[in-house]
Formats: C-alpha cells, sequence, structure tokens
C-alpha cells in the first residue's frame, strides 16, 4: 500500500480553479458534480481530490446515483472484485448506458481495465467500452509498484510524479485512441478516446490535481 506522498503543493496548486457547469435545466452555473464508483478500492482519494478542485464529488453505489452527474471516476483497486461488485448492484449496464450518452468517465490502474474492450490473457468481463487491450499486473512481481516523474503534454511543461502500483499497461490502441503519456520505454500509460480517459496509474495518491482538472475541462459544459 502506498499512501499519500508528502509533497509540498506548489503555487498554482493552491489557488484551485472552482470547476463550473451549466446547469442543465436553468442555464446557471454551479460546480461539476462527479461521481466516484465507490465499490473496493481507492475511491475515497478521487473524492477528496474532487472536493479539493472545487468539485462535487458523489460516492456512487446504485444505478440511481448516476443520474444528474457531469462526469465518472472508475477508482484503482481489484478489478475483478470491482467488476463482481459492479454486476451484483446492476451498475454494468447502468454505466455502459451513461457512457454511450457522452458522459466523460476516467479509469484509473483498476478502472483502466474495466474500461477496456478486453484483457489480454484473461476472460475478464469488462465493461468493453474503450478501444483497448490491457495487460493487468504488467510489471512483474519485483517492481509491482514504483514512481516516475512523465512528461504529459495535454497538462503543461512540468512533469507529472506517477504512482505505480501493480499497475496494468495498455498494450493495444483503436485508432481514435490517443496516447496521452508514455514511459522511457515507449509504453503507454495514459490515453484518451473522445469521453473516455485512462491512467495506469494513480493521480489521486499524489498531491497534483492537474489529470483530475484536465478530466473535469472534458465534461466541461
Ligand atoms: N492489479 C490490479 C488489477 O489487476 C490493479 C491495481 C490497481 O488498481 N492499483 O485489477
Amino acid at each position: 500500500m502506498v499512501g499519500r506522498l508528502q509533497e509540498t503543493p506548489s503555487a498554482t496548486q493552491r489557488l484551485r480553479p472552482v470547476w463550473i457547469s451549466e446547469d442543465r435545466v436553468g442555464g446557471r452555473a454551479r460546480a461539476s458534480r462527479v461521481g466516484v464508483l465507490a465499490m473496493q478500492g481507492a475511491f475515497i482519494e478521487h473524492v477528496d481530490m474532487l472536493r479539493q478542485i472545487g468539485a462535487e464529488a458523489v460516492q456512487v453505489r446504485l444505478p440511481r446515483d448516476l443520474e444528474g452527474l457531469d462526469g465518472l471516476i472508475l477508482p484503482g483497486g481489484e478489478s475483478t472484485t470491482i467488476g463482481k461488485l459492479m454486476d451484483a448492484w446492476g451498475l454494468r449496464d447502468a454505466i455502459r448506458h451513461v457512457a454511450r450518452t457522452g458522459m466523460p468517465i476516467y479509469g484509473t490502474c483498476a478502472g483502466m481495465i474495466l474500461l477496456a474492450s478486453d484483457v489480454v490473457g484473461q476472460a475478464q468481463p469488462t465493461l468493453g467500452l474503450m478501444d483497448i487491450s490491457v495487460q493487468r499486473n504488467a510489471f512483474g512481481r519485483q517492481v509491482d509498484s514504483f514512481e516516475i516523474d512523465l512528461q504529459i503534454p495535454v497538462l503543461n511543461e512540468r512533469q507529472f510524479h506517477a504512482v505505480f502500483i501493480r499497475a496494468p499497461l495498455i498494450q493495444r490502441m483503436g485508432d481514435n485512441v490517443q496516447a496521452l503519456a508514455s514511459l522511457p520505454n515507449g509504453t503507454v500509460v495514459a490515453a484518451r478516446e473522445g469521453n473516455l480517459l485512462v491512467s495506469s496509474f494513480h493521480p489521486e495518491l499524489t498531491n497534483d490535481p492537474r489529470l483530475h482538472e484536465y478530466f473535469l475541462s472534458m465534461a466541461g459544459r
């Protein structure tokens, strides 16, 4: 288990913007309302990060919790366990439905596995929403967890401190998938396809909100 990293927030991190969405009914501005799938894994850390950047965070356990959301985060954890719990509560079809209506969804680590169209070498049911093939626990037993600074051009020049915990990697990307970040050896570890965003690593375990802010900008209306 890796705890929160002890980083001193930079000036830009302390000056957090409030993310605003247009209210669909009244046309009034309001904070973005983002759901975090709260079945198992690192969901509290995403909730905390979203609140720090001024978004409203909602823990999602039932299909009805998806109503009125501007976006949804699928956290890291154990993808097989999260998948089973999703089925038990009827969330698999409900999430597929909101994704097809265009709701932005961000899958981190196990969440990335859940979004993938297939898992290499395993008959593991996923949501099958994003045209990527992922390999689970791809970095071997000796290096189950590691941290590295990455260049993520859609953010800005400053490198992003990425925490990998028994992480998956993206082995294949469809033509419409855009690589957002890669390891020095070229392995893609963050990508986007339309309203879908994935990262092999855990941005919620750092004090750097830039990927969450990028995700909120996908949800901005
Ligand atoms: N190893 C986990 C899995 O395969 C993912 C780990 C994580 O989310 N940090 O589901």
